[in-house]
């Protein structure tokens, strides 16, 4: 069974929308780095619920914008 992990990456990232720190985890209420959108509805994440739940969310995302790589700047 192969993983669904290596099409995120394909995923059109959405850079015209950043990110801001109003918006939050959906899971802990964190500021968000992770949007993963699904058709009409967007779930949001911190770095952790996005890794987290990246596996789970894979077949179901049609975008995956990541930017959890800001935390290392
Ligand atoms: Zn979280």
């Amino acid at each position: 069974m192969t993983t669904m992990t290596d099409n995120i990456q394909d995923a059109p990232v959405d850079e015209e929308r950043p990110l801001t720190g109003l918006d939050r985890c959906d899971s802990c209420g964190s500021q968000a780095y992770i949007r993963a959108t699904m058709g009409t509805s967007e779930l949001l994440f911190c770095a952790h619920h996005g890794n987290k739940h990246k596996e789970k969310l894979a077949p179901l995302v049609s975008a995956w914008h990541d930017e959890s790589h800001k935390l290392h700047q």
